[in-house]
């Protein structure tokens, strides 16, 4: 029999849940997963699934650093889920077209500190691999071939269902209302279902978390930001990349079908779709891609992102208490962000050394 200490409970099974409890199985833990609802049913499932931040030189350093190595985990992972699942969360490297970008220059020397590939293009290469795109857009536009996005609902999926082949304990629908704690360190679980007695817990409870750590007495910065998308039903090869035009995307899937994202409203934990963010982001598609217009619009959808300073996560030790731990505030590029950050947080857990800078995302740093 397992001893409590080999236990870790895990709050909140999205994209941030799913992939530490992977790697602690891996490790040999016993997982104990909860979420008030289903799993990856909340931002990790409205997200468009870019593997990679949008403008990504914009981004501080320890963003740019976990993202990079997170697009180097990404493949292995998805083979192996894939493997072990038969579910394909459709990993496609399809580049990244980036339309109306100034600051060259700042692309240039972030691109060769960082060994990324890109390459910037004229209208006659763009019509090219883009013919549908709208020509009086492309004048000029940047290329990252190596960047693609992910299936997230898929992915989840995957994910779900590896884990419960490794004997994780899966717990839905339970919302955790209160952390109990004796001697700085965690006791209890208070749920909507009972008392669970633990020792060892880690956050992962997205938008949520500053609410349910709130009565703890350390506040972290983390708000909810809401984000609309549309998806299209059109066909394959109508759109080929990932296309970046005024802090707007088109994504394409495999199958043919064309995300649009998306909005960023502060509208407190409201995930309301609305009639004027439909017509914004469709109009942002027909202007780029006038052909979307012959297509149907096959849903909409908003999800809460975790909001937080600059859009670095706050992971690492709850200050002043002993096995608690937190993942959350990954904002617009939790998705991209999960193997690295996974990895991060199994070895503080785990009490092994990493490679990233614990400062630059503890709870208790400056901003
Ligand atoms: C419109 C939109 C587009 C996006 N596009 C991209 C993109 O292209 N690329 C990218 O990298 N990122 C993208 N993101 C961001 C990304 O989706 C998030 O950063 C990421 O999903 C956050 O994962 P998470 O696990 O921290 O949070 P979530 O997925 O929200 O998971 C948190 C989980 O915790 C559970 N929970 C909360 N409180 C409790 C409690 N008290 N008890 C039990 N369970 C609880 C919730 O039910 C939820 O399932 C997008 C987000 C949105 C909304």
């Amino acid at each position: 029999m397992l001893s409590m200490n080999n236990q870790i409970h895990i709050i909140g099974a999205g994209i941030m849940g799913l992939m530490i409890a992977r790697n602690l199985l891996a490790a040999g833990r016993q997982v104990l997963l909860y979420d008030k609802g289903k799993v990856g049913a909340e931002s990790s499932w409205a997200g468009g699934g870019i593997l990679s931040p949008l403008y990504p030189w914009r981004y501080p350093q320890p963003v740019t650093e976990l993202a990079l190595r997170s697009q180097a985990l990404y493949p292995g992972i998805v083979r192996q889920l894939y493997k072990n699942t038969g579910i394909d969360p459709e990993l496609a490297q399809t580049g990244m077209l980036v339309l109306s970008v100034a600051d060259l220059g700042i692309i240039h020397d972030w691109a060769a500190h960082y060994h990324v590939k890109y390459r910037v293009s004229n209208q006659a290469d763009i019509s090219q691999i883009e013919p549908n795109l709208t020509p009086s857009l492309i004048r000029q536009a940047l290329i990252f071939p190596d960047i693609g996005h992910i299936r997230n609902p898929r992915l989840i999926s995957a994910l779900r269902a590896d884990l419960l082949q490794n004997g994780c304990e899966l717990r839905e629908n339970t919302e955790i209302t209160a952390i109990d704690l004796h001697n700085n360190k965690p006791r209890k679980l208070v749920t909507t279902r009972g008392d669970i007695n633990t020792e060892q817990v880690i956050v992962c409870a997205g938008a949520w978390t500053s609410k349910l750590l709130k009565g703890l007495g350390f506040g972290i910065p983390i708000e909810p930001v809401a984000g609309q998308m549309l998806m299209y039903k059109a066909k394959p090869g109508l759109v080929n990349h990932i296309i970046l035009n005024k802090k707007r995307y088109l994504i394409p899937r495999l199958d043919g079908r064309v995300l649009v994202g998306s909005t960023l409203e502060n509208a407190g934990f409201n995930k309301f779709t609305t009639d004027e963010a439909r017509e914004s982001l469709q109009n942002t598609a027909v202007e780029m891609v006038p052909a979307l217009a012959d297509y149907k619009i096959e849903a909409q959808w908003a999800g809460l992102r975790p909001g937080s300073p600059r859009g670095i996560p706050y992971m690492g030790g709850y200050p002043g208490i002993e096995n608690l731990w937190v993942c959350s505030g990954h904002f617009r590029n939790g998705l991209v962000l999960a193997p690295a950050s996974a990895e991060f947080m199994t070895a503080l857990v785990l009490g092994q050394e990493t490679n990233f800078n614990q400062p630059e995302f503890a709870l208790d740093r400056a901003s």
